[in-house]
C-alpha cells in the first residue's frame, strides 16, 4: 500500500511544476493581502478558523471527539475550544489525519526513506522536526497544501526582492539541515525547478570548506543560520571570502545585534530574519522596513497566551498557539508553540496589516527557573542572558548552559581581547542580569573558547541558550 518509491524523472517534474504552478496563482491572490486593514484580515482569520475547525470536526476522529458536545456555529468562541500541543497530536497521529489511509508507522518509513521531493503515496509531503528537544513531530502536507507554502515562499522571496531574472539567473545559496525531511532543505527541493541557480550546503561543513563552495558558487542571495552567516562576514573581514551577497537572510536560530552589526559592517546589508517552523514553514519575516518579523497571519492564527492560555495583549511575552488555516490534511488547531514571544502594539510603518513580532525571547524549555529569597518561583526569560551577553562587543558568540545550581558560560572573543578581564566583567554583568529578576543566582563559570562545533544531531544549529537542569 505504501508509496516510498522516490517518484525520479519527467513524471516527478512535471508534478513539481505544476504544484508550482498553483502555487504562483496563490501567491498573487497573497501579495493582495497586503492592503488589507487590520479589521478585513480579522475578519477573514474568523471565517477561516471557523473553517478549519468544522472540517476537523467533520474528518478527524480525534477532532470529532475533542470537539464532541459542542456547539460550532457561527457564534463559535474559538478561545473556549481546547488546546492541542505535540503530545497529543503525535500521540493520535492516526486519529488526528483527515485521510483514513495515513498512518504514523508509514509515516516513518517513507521519511527514513525519503530522498530527493518524493511523494508519500503520490500525493503527500511530510516534515519532521529535529528531536533535539522534546517530542519528534511529523507533519503532512498534501498537494494543495504544500502549493500554498511555495505561495508563502513566493511571497517572501517579493517581499525581499528575490525575482527570477534572465539570463544570468539570481543564485541563491542556502545553508541548512542537510536532512531533506527538515523544512530547510525541503522547501529549496520543491521550489527547484529552474527559475533560479540554486545551492543547498550543510551547516555542518567546517566554516573553510563552507567559505570555499561560496566563493566558487558566487550568491546573490545568502540564505543562512545567523550563527553561520556572521562566521563567513568573520572569514570575509579576514581576507579569507570574497562574496557579494545583496541580500541575506537568516533562520531557525536567534539573529542577535552582534551578528547583525558583524554583517551589516563586511556586507553593508541588513539581514531579514525569517522564523518558520515545520508546522508552518514560513510563520513570520521581516520586510524592507526591518520593524521586527511579520506573523503572516492569513495563512497562520496565532494567539500569545499566559501558562494557562489566557490571552496576553501586545507587549507581553508568552507562548502560543497556532491554528494552521490551509492544512486540511493534518489539523493544528490552537496548538501550543513553546517558543515565547511578544507581538508589537504597533503597527509596521510599510503599512502591512500583519502584527510585528517584537521580540523572539527563547522557549520555555530553556527558562531557568529559581526562587526568590521568600521562596517565590523567578522566571529567568533566555532573552535575560542574551541581553547581557551582547552588551559586550568583544563577545563574538556564546553559549550559555544552565540550571538552578550553575550557570555555565562558554564564549568566544574577538581577537586581542583581554581575557581575565572580560571573564570576570562577564560573569558580573549575567549575575546583575539574574539578581534584577529577585532572585539569586546560582554560581557562574566562563570558559573561553576558540570556536563552536556544530552538531549534525542538531541540523548544525548553534543552541545559544539551553537548559542542562537534570541532565
Ligand atoms: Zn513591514
Amino acid at each position: 500500500m505504501t508509496d516510498t518509491q522516490p517518484t525520479t524523472g519527467a513524471a516527478a517534474l512535471a508534478k513539481r511544476v505544476a504544484d508550482l504552478a498553483s502555487a504562483l496563482v496563490i501567491a498573487s491572490r497573497l501579495s493582495a493581502h497586503d492592503r488589507w486593514t487590520p479589521e478585513q484580515l480579522a475578519q477573514h482569520q474568523r471565517q477561516a478558523v471557523l473553517s478549519r475547525v468544522r472540517h476537523a470536526a467533520r474528518h478527524s476522529p480525534f477532532y470529532a471527539d475533542l470537539y464532541a458536545g459542542r456547539d460550532l456555529g457561527d457564534d463559535l468562541d474559538i478561545q473556549a475550544l481546547p488546546v492541542t500541543d505535540k503530545t497529543l497530536i503525535m500521540d493520535n497521529f492516526d486519529r488526528v489525519v483527515t485521510d483514513r489511509r495515513l498512518n504514523l508507522a508509514d509515516a516513518e518509513h517513507y521519511l527514513a526513506t525519503l530522498e530527493g521531493d518524493s511523494y508519500h503515496q503520490g500525493r503527500y509531503r511530510m516534515l519532521a522536526t529535529t528531536g533535539t528537544s522534546g517530542r519528534r513531530g511529523v507533519f503532512v502536507y498534501d498537494r494543495p497544501a504544500w502549493s500554498v507554502v511555495l505561495a508563502n515562499t513566493l511571497r517572501w522571496q517579493r517581499t525581499l526582492g528575490i525575482r527570477p531574472r534572465l539570463p544570468r539567473r539570481v543564485a541563491i545559496a542556502s545553508i541548512g539541515a542537510d536532512d531533506p525531511t527538515h523544512v530547510s532543505c525541503r522547501i529549496p527541493a520543491s521550489g527547484d525547478v529552474g527559475l533560479f541557480r540554486t545551492r543547498h550546503l550543510s551547516a555542518t561543513m567546517p566554516v573553510d570548506q563552507l567559505a570555499a563552495e561560496l566563493q566558487s558558487f558566487g550568491p546573490d542571495v545568502l540564505l543562512a543560520y545567523p550563527s553561520v552567516a556572521a562566521l563567513l562576514a568573520a572569514k570575509q573581514r579576514e581576507g579569507r571570502l570574497a562574496i557579494h551577497p545583496r541580500l541575506i537572510s537568516t533562520h531557525s536560530e536567534t539573529l542577535t545585534r552582534d551578528m547583525i552589526r558583524e554583517i551589516e559592517d563586511v556586507w553593508d546589508r541588513t539581514p531579514f530574519d525569517h522564523y518558520g517552523l515545520s508546522e508552518e514553514p514560513h510563520l513570520a519575516w521581516e520586510c524592507p522596513h526591518h520593524n521586527g518579523m511579520h506573523v503572516f497571519s492569513d495563512l497562520a492564527y496565532i494567539e500569545v497566551v499566559d501558562d494557562d492560555h489566557r490571552p496576553l495583549p501586545p507587549g507581553e511575552v508568552g507562548r502560543y498557539l497556532l491554528t494552521n488555516l490551509y492544512n486540511a490534511t493534518q489539523p493544528l488547531i490552537r496548538y501550543e508553540i513553546t517558543d515565547m514571544l511578544a507581538l508589537s502594539p504597533e503597527p509596521c510603518t510599510c503599512g502591512r496589516p500583519f502584527p510585528l513580532i517584537q521580540r523572539m525571547a527563547g522557549r520555555i524549555e530553556d527558562v531557568l527557573e529559581l526562587r526568590s529569597p521568600g521562596g517565590r518561583p523567578v522566571a529567568i526569560l533566555p532573552a535575560v542572558f542574551a541581553f547581557a551577553l551582547e552588551s559586550f562587543a568583544e563577545v563574538r558568540e556564546y553559549r550559555v548552559e544552565h540550571s538552578p545550581d550553575a550557570i555555565r558560560l562558554t564564549v568566544v572573543l574577538q581577537s586581542g581581547s583581554d581575557e581575565a578581564d572580560l571573564r570576570r566583567a562577564v560573569a558580573r554583568k549575567v549575575r546583575q542580569a539574574v539578581e534584577s529578576q529577585g532572585a539569586p543566582c546560582p554560581p557562574i563559570t566562563v570558559t573561553v573558547t576558540d570556536r563552536f562545533e556544530r552538531a549534525a544531531g542538531s541540523m548544525g544549529k548553534h543552541k545559544l541558550i539551553e537548559s542542562v537542569a537534570g541532565g
